[in-house]
């Protein structure tokens, strides 16, 4: 069995053997500690998702 995690753009399960992007999204607290949520895509959402973002 194959580890997935739960894609961010589409929500559908993004096995972890195949191509997938990670993206973190930090959040600055003034009065907490920092928090970090780290997302799942699949190659295909992260490139539709930042298109325009990344050069070709
Ligand atoms: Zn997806």
């Amino acid at each position: 069995m194959v580890d997935s995690l739960t894609c961010a753009v589409c929500g559908g399960s993004v096995p972890l053997d195949e191509d997938h992007h990670y993206v973190t999204d930090e959040k600055k607290r003034m009065h907490d500690r920092d928090e970090q949520d780290e997302f799942v895509l699949h190659d295909r959402c992260a490139r539709a998702t930042f298109e325009g973002w990344w050069s070709p």
